[in-house]
């Protein structure tokens, strides 16, 4: 391909994609293709010749759409969402045109340099403590999600204890065989509703993992004195806490953990690496009644949020900001001479190599320079403004049916979590509680577990086209109603 044909093809492409996104609204969200799909629609081998434009992006209609779940329709309703916005994509077309692989400052200065000024950027608009700027001793870097972040601060914070414990030790192999002994009893430490990327990061680093609990009485989160427990109960042991990943948005709840409290506690625990998970919540850092939020920070060591989930930077942008960015370099930095450069070996720069796990790197700041742009703070505030208010009325809806839902969590975030209300055996639709009159009845059946409480679900699973689905149908065609009623 030429680029008079690059032309042609990209506005041909580009076409097709404001196309999908004018009728997105209107498709099914979820697949209807049985696993192995796509085999019978392609050919075993790839092809020998190559083929013209115009066939393979027919393909995309003709092989690729029956397979697609459809993420950015507004009917998507699972998970956290994983957002989008033209200006991301121009970032990304950007990006992959300027094609690097962009470790070191010389690669390519620009593409260092924008991601440098984007990170203090987004730590400014989220009011982030003035540690976590480049021009100090912190600094920000992009990472492409969360768990990639979170096994970065691991093994970092793995290597900063040892590092620290065994300082007046020579180097050689008796110090290396005290490190290897020193791993073995490290424990990192997360909420029992901490994402699993921080078991998954301890398993990757070979450290220990132990959950501290956060049970529904303390709102799902991790207490001061649950945390100090736990590290007691470890230590008691002969065992050595050394990480805590500590979660401001909680994958099943949007439960905040107690910043402030834990904050107090690094006091008594100067080699605790604690991290701040905020991959999904932490856009909503955008808006100032949050940003309340980010005060205790000053006492974290990092912080993460995920800009592809919630701030219209698409997938994949996770921005990692750590408060000392030599515990990262202390643990990352290894240059062969071939990576040298004068300007690496006059300190005059940044090479985000040094800070993460692989080598290369894309040009991701473009995206989040063209969102931040595009929509400005005041843009992106109110966008999140927006959510959080549909998540309050989509909560009022589940919360005035108390007849078919229990509202176990919420709204956090948007986020409201709710059990669908079990139906007594033999009681029919006329005798819960009208949606006004809601009595007790239904919620007391909900609170006291019945023996036969599976036998009642599988009673609703078979009965729900009749009797409670069309409810909740209601609802749901209700929520968007108002949601199109808002342009
Ligand atoms: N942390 C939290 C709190 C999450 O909710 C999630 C995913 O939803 C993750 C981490 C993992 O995100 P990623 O896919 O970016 O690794």
């Amino acid at each position: 391909m030429d680029p008079k044909q690059f032309r042609e093809a990209a506005q041909s492409a580009i076409d097709e994609i404001a196309r999908y996104y004018e009728t997105v609204a209107d498709r099914r969200v979820l697949p209807s293709v049985a696993p192995g799909y796509l085999q019978a629609l392609l050919p075993d081998a790839a092809p020998d010749e190559g083929e013209e434009w115009n066939k393979i992006q027919a393909d995309i209609d003709r092989v690729i759409m029956p397979g697609l779940t459809h993420w950015q329709s507004p009917k998507f309703m699972a998970f956290f969402p994983c957002n989008s916005s033209f200006p991301a994509m121009l970032g990304d077309m950007y990006s992959g045109a300027f094609n690097a692989a962009a470790f070191n400052w010389i690669c390519s200065p620009a593409v260092t340099e924008l991601e440098t000024i984007m990170m203090d950027w987004v730590a400014k608009m989220l009011n982030l403590p003035d540690c976590f700027l480049s021009k100090g001793e912190g600094g920000g870097i992009i990472q492409g999600t969360a768990s990639e972040v979170v096994v970065t601060s691991v093994v970092a914070a793995r290597e900063r204890i040892i590092r620290r414990r065994l300082a007046d030790m020579p180097e050689g192999e008796e110090k290396m065989d005290k490190a290897s002994e020193m791993r073995g009893k490290l424990v990192a430490l997360g909420s029992e509703h901490a994402h699993s990327s921080t078991q998954k990061a301890a398993l990757i680093a070979g450290t220990r993992f132990r959950s501290v609990p956060a049970p529904r009485e303390d709102g799902f989160r991790v207490t001061a004195s649950a945390l100090r427990q736990t590290i007691e109960s470890l230590k008691a042991k002969g065992l050595e806490p050394f990480y805590f990943t500590i979660t401001l948005g909680t994958t099943a709840t949007c439960a905040v953990d107690d910043l402030e409290g834990i904050a107090e506690l690094t006091k008594d625990y100067p080699d605790l690496w604690i991290h701040v998970d905020a991959a999904y919540a932490g856009s909503a850092l955008v808006c100032p009644e949050y940003q309340h939020h980010c005060k205790p920070f000053a006492h974290f060591d990092s912080f993460n949020f995920n800009l592809h989930k919630w701030l219209l930077v698409n997938f994949d942008c996770s921005a990692f900001f750590i408060r000392k960015r030599r515990d990262l370099t202390d643990t990352y930095t290894l240059t062969p001479s071939y990576l040298r450069n004068e300007f690496t070996d006059k300190g005059l720069v940044t090479d985000y190599r040094d800070w993460q796990i692989p080598l290369g790197r894309r040009f991701r700041s473009l995206k989040v320079w063209f969102v931040l742009r595009s929509y400005g703070i005041n843009g992106l505030r109110a966008f999140i403004r927006n959510h959080v208010q549909l998540g309050e009325y989509f909560h009022s809806l589940i919360a005035s049916r108390p007849d078919l839902f229990t509202v176990v969590s919420g709204p956090a975030f948007g986020l409201t979590t709710f059990h669908v209300n079990p139906r007594r055996p033999g009681a029919s639709r006329s005798e819960s509680p009208s949606a006004n009159g809601a009595s007790s009845s239904a919620t007391t059946t909900a609170d006291k577990p019945n023996p036969q409480h599976e036998a009642y679900l599988n009673d609703f699973t078979a009965d729900a086209n009749a009797h409670w689905q069309a409810d909740a149908n209601q609802l749901t065609k209700e929520v968007y109603e108002h949601v199109n009623s808002q342009g």
